[in-house]
């Protein structure tokens, strides 16, 4: 066989120092961004305790509206039920995946399954 030889131990170590330091970087950053969110949400719950009409708290609201990701509008329990017919539906294509599904694997109650098979027999 006409493989190149192994890695070498050196090259090897000198990766891994790589990857690590890549990855601590990476924490690091993903850390910080997760405090500093955290940190805006504080502030944002304590404007509201204090004062939902307070022009703070509309300065809050304007900005964060033009980036806000929100998805859903209604209960998290109700969240969780759209998402899976939302996932089971984009599967089930009988003309490009001709995908079948016999098993429903799920926690808590059942309404994400009844939601599903409701919404796939349509
Ligand atoms: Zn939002």
């Amino acid at each position: 066989m006409n493989l190149p030889p192994p890695v070498a131990k050196d090259a090897y170590n000198k990766n891994l120092i790589q990857i690590e330091k890549a990855a601590k970087v990476n924490a690091e950053d993903i850390m910080k961004d997760a405090a500093k969110r955290l940190r805006e949400r504080l502030l944002v719950y304590q404007l509201l305790l204090t004062d939902s009409e307070s022009k703070e708290y509309k300065d809050w609201k304007d900005a964060h509206e033009l980036k806000c990701e929100i998805n859903h509008k209604g209960s998290s329990e109700e969240m969780k039920a759209v998402a899976a017919v939302v996932i089971f539906s984009r599967s089930i294509n009988t003309y490009t995946r001709q995908l079948k599904y016999s098993t429903f694997v799920g926690d808590g109650d059942s309404s994400s399954f009844g939601w599903v098979k409701e919404a796939l027999e349509r």
